[in-house]
């Protein structure tokens, strides 16, 4: 990646809440950030995009975001299946995944209420 893109890509983390932090890298001397909890440096670390930089920083709690809404997406879909399902087999394997769903839910539900508590 050229120091143009990296640049680039700089300017488009902080306009998205990162912060440049005041220490140079070890490795290149170049600019440091800090995004969403995590220090990284935007020429070593090898990202080209900030959907590159999300993906793989994203806090716990967005992850369990994400997966709470992956979650409740499956389930209406699900639900919606289930009203138009024909015959026993067909509603058997839509019970079976809605009942996944909701023990995967269950867990999310949970992680996020200890995460509150520990947050105080
Ligand atoms: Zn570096």
């Amino acid at each position: 990646m050229s120091s143009r893109d990296t640049s680039r890509l700089v300017v488009e983390l902080m306009r998205r809440g990162a912060t440049l932090l005041s220490e140079s890298c070890p490795t290149c001397g170049g600019v440091m950030l800090r995004y969403r909890g995590v220090t990284f440096c935007p020429r070593c670390s090898g990202f080209t995009s900030v959907e590159e930089v999300e993906s793989t920083l994203v806090a716990p709690g967005d992850l369990l975001e994400n997966l709470e809404k992956v979650l409740y997406e499956g389930l209406r879909d699900d639900l919606r299946s289930l009203r138009g399902a024909k015959g026993h087999e067909e509603r058997g394997a839509l019970l079976r995944s809605l009942k996944e769903e909701l023990e995967v839910l269950e867990i999310v539900l949970r992680l996020k209420e200890l995460r509150s508590k520990s947050e105080g």
